[in-house]
């Protein structure tokens, strides 16, 4: 355990130990509730972590606290807030006032910020009483970055009285910017309508430190919504905090936005990162989790160097919240009270009924086939094209809806796989299946385009050569909601080859293919036959860098989100019944096992048709089921 106060002792008179606290991609997360499973969440939430800010405030005189973006969107009371609540014209947004109530000095503005459109975002950055920074989102881009028309300040100074070691008060400058993904105008193009325009983080850095040392910043901290990643900088990159903190001027970097915990484990031996030092490039940087599941603090040690104040030294901790705060403090605690209502309302709008299914709805083997839970998805996506089609007077080409599954454990925990038994429909089970605010989009592909769609979603899957013993099936970095399942064809995918694209979506192997069979009504898909596919406006914006032009290929963008969709399904059919029967099966390989980490709630559906043949091995030490898959 790392000690964390070692600094008030040791400022000597002339010394400043400043303390950085920092939040991230709170997601809406302020009471410790799960709106999905409608049951208590210990451990997360703004709320409960008000207890450890005060704690850390009462060591130290010296304290900012701040965060780093994504706080407005991420739950059922964010979609409430923006939508069923209307929009806080006359009353502030209930994140911003329990920011508000906890004394916030700056936060900045992550990519899901940008969700529910500009004007949502703008009046409800005008309810802070904090300082929102965002330098590389801009309404015009000038000649340079300091010439760019600004969407909200790039930066502030924040002039602060502190104390030093000895009690006497010292006047400092503390100068923080704030930077977010680029990708932001491409990932909500739809919404935001070409209002906005994004500059790469680094080059926005570069521009606006040495402008914030002339205007008298002493110290300056980026406020960074954006991971840490490659120590290179190359143009446009999500996740630049590595580079970011190389920046000249640069004194601490809050990051975010790849919901990790930093300093900590997840980060070792990349290049330009000290895990155990909690540097970046040597500067100290924190990154706090996700939902509030930990905060990050940087302790500085500030001393004054001919006539500059600088760091001379430094420890950067991400203390998490202890799991036994079930409570988010009493009901008269400002951050409580800041979201009752909002609370209240959005508890009362989950538990709605709106259907009901005749079927469990699971989506724990979505990477071996059987996915009830996003057929149900696919039903209600295919239903509505379907729908539009016969309004249209079209006989067009054929339908398919493309479906990726959301929940599938990963950083979420063995918890986070949708589990939903037969029975009564309530809004939050809908919220539950698809709960990202994407809009529906239908593209126009032709039939050798579906092909690399496929493939490039099969690069979930590693390698698993013929009479490989164990080999992990899944690729951890391979993000699942990039693993669009195609329903209305059927295929077949061989984990034997190698994946024709890598990671992050760029060709890895030309002569690589491991999706075959690719058949539609019983008739393999020619490369020339045209396809409908109902997707969505995060996969045509460029989402997952797929190899499918897919922003030329729009032939529907209506207004009406995904889950909307599924709500109207849903209600206007009252019961449904997705089968679980797969819509794609993965080849047989000689002699082969694989290892598939699923939640436990996947032992209820052993016997689901179309799963590979499975031995139950325990559970992990982080409480997954730990399936032995003979392929
Ligand atoms: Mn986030
Ligand atoms: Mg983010």
């Amino acid at each position: 355990m790392r000690h964390t106060q070692p600094f008030p002792a040791r400022a000597a008179a002339g010394q400043v130990h400043l303390r950085l606290l920092s939040t991230t991609d709170l997601h809406m997360q302020v009471m410790p509730h799960d709106y999905y499973t409608d049951r208590p969440a210990p451990g997360r939430g703004l709320a409960a972590l008000a207890g450890l800010v005060a704690t850390l405030r009462a060591e130290t005189s010296n304290t900012l606290l701040f965060d780093v973006g994504d706080m407005l969107q991420g739950n059922p009371l964010g979609d409430y807030v923006a939508r069923d609540a209307g929009p806080c014209a006359d009353r502030t947004h209930p994140m911003i006032a329990a920011m508000n109530a906890l004394g916030y000095d700056a936060a900045t503005l992550g990519n899901h910020d940008f969700n529910y459109g500009l004007d949502f975002l703008l009046a409800a950055c005008a309810g802070a009483s904090f300082p929102v920074v965002l330098a590389n989102i801009v309404l015009k881009k000038g000649a340079t970055p300091l010439d760019d028309t600004p969407l909200l300040p790039p930066y502030r100074l924040l002039r602060r009285r502190f104390h030093d070691g000895a009690g006497e008060p010292a006047d400092l400058t503390i100068g923080v910017f704030g930077v977010a993904p680029p990708q932001i105008v491409e990932w909500d193009g739809a919404i935001l309508e070409g209002r906005v325009r994004a500059r790469d983080i680094v080059e926005t850095a570069r521009a606006w430190v040495p402008e914030m040392r002339r205007a008298g910043a002493d110290i300056i901290v980026a406020l960074a919504h954006t991971g840490i990643g490659a120590a290179r900088a190359s143009r446009g990159m999500e996740n630049a905090a590595v580079p970011l903190a190389a920046v000249r001027g640069v004194d601490a970097v809050l990051a975010g936005h790849s919901h990790l915990v930093f300093p900590g484990s997840h980060h070792a031996g990349m290049p330009g990162v000290d895990t155990l030092g909690g540097t970046l490039h040597g500067k100290p940087a924190v990154m706090g989790g996700y939902g509030g599941s930990h905060l990050g603090v940087i302790d500085l040690l500030l001393d004054q160097r001919r006539g500059r104040w600088r760091p001379v030294a430094h420890l950067s901790e991400a203390r998490g919240l202890p799991a036994a705060t079930a409570s988010g403090g009493p009901a008269a605690d400002p951050v409580v009270r800041a979201v009752a209502r909002a609370h209240a309302g959005t508890l009362a709008s989950i538990r709605r009924p709106v259907g009901h299914t005749d079927k469990p709805l699971f989506s724990h083997f979505a990477p071996l086939g059987p996915a009830p839970a996003l057929r149900l998805v696919a039903e209600a996506k295919l239903a509505y094209l379907r729908n539009l089609l016969r309004e249209a007077g079209d006989t067009g080409p054929p339908a398919l809806a493309a479906v990726a599954p959301f929940k599938a454990g990963g950083l979420g925990g063995p918890m986070n796989y949708s589990d939903i038994a037969a029975g009564p429909l309530a809004l939050r089970h809908l919220a539950d299946l698809y709960h990202y605010p994407n809009a529906l989009r239908v593209v126009s592909v032709t039939g050798a385009e579906i092909a690399e769609w496929l493939e490039r979603a099969a690069g979930l899957f590693n390698r698993i050569l013929p009479g490989a013993r164990d080999q992990p099936l899944i690729d951890p970095d391979f993000p699942s909601y990039n693993f669009d399942v195609l329903h209305g064809l059927s295929y077949v995918v061989d984990v034997a080859r190698p994946s024709r694209y890598d990671a992050r979506g760029r060709l890895a192997h030309r002569g690589a293919r491991r999706v075959r069979d690719i058949c539609h009504d019983g008739r393999p898909v020619d490369a020339e036959d045209r396809f409908l596919v109902v997707t969505n406006s995060y996969r045509t914006g460029g989402g997952g860098g797929f190899p499918v032009p897919f922003a030329r290929r729009i032939v529907h963008a209506p207004a009406i989100l995904t889950r909307d969709v599924l709500t109207d399904h849903v209600r206007r059919r009252q019961g449904v019944s997705p089968e679980a029967t797969p819509v794609w099966r993965l080849a047989p390989c000689a002699g082969a096992t694989a290892i598939f980490d699923t939640g436990p709630g996947a032992r209820a559906h052993l016997g689901t048709p179309g799963l590979p043949s499975l031995q139950d091995l325990g559970d992990t030490a982080e409480g997954f089921a730990r399936f032995r898959v003979t392929l």
